[in-house]
């Protein structure tokens, strides 16, 4: 008996199945007992990712697209984590000393945040406007004329 595989028409779910020709066309969801459509065989393709369980429907390529999106799911889950600790541990800095504001934070080569005295704030904006500044400007300058020339 060959082995078919199919996705139910109301909750999406694939599963496969050993039954003949004749039965397959009379095949009922595992899980709800509803109408299902018949995939294809499943030793007709050698390709064939993860196919039991619930998958969207009607993108045909739904079980990638699937696996897909709970990639990109739980890597912005993690990023996500990192921007609100790194939001926390500003506000944090900027709650134990009153008057001091975003500017006054400075990231440190291990990754914290300090507060800077308005001193060395003072220094680093000169560093800022001497050095940094005008090194994005022509950064900037060069990403235009080269813009200009491929219109
Ligand atoms: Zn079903």
């Amino acid at each position: 008996m060959p082995l078919y595989k199919f996705q139910c028409h109301s909750c999406g779910l694939r599963f496969k199945n050993f039954c003949s020709k004749e039965q397959r066309n009379l095949q009922k969801c595992k899980k709800c007992k509803e109408p299902v459509k018949l995939l294809m065989s499943s030793n007709s393709f050698g390709f064939d990712p993860k196919t039991e369980g619930p998958s969207p429907q009607n993108t045909g390529v739904s079980s990638l697209d699937h696996d897909f999106n709970e990639i990109i799911a739980k890597d912005s889950f993690e990023r996500w984590k990192v921007i609100n600790k790194r939001n926390l541990d500003k506000h944090k800095l900027l709650n134990q000393e009153s008057g001091a504001s975003g500017q006054n934070i400075q990231l440190t080569v291990d990754g914290e945040y300090v507060l800077m005295s308005d001193e060395k704030k003072e220094g680093f904006e000169k560093v800022k406007d001497n050095f940094i500044q005008p090194f994005f400007d022509a950064h900037y300058e060069e990403m235009e004329k080269k813009k200009t020339k491929e219109d």
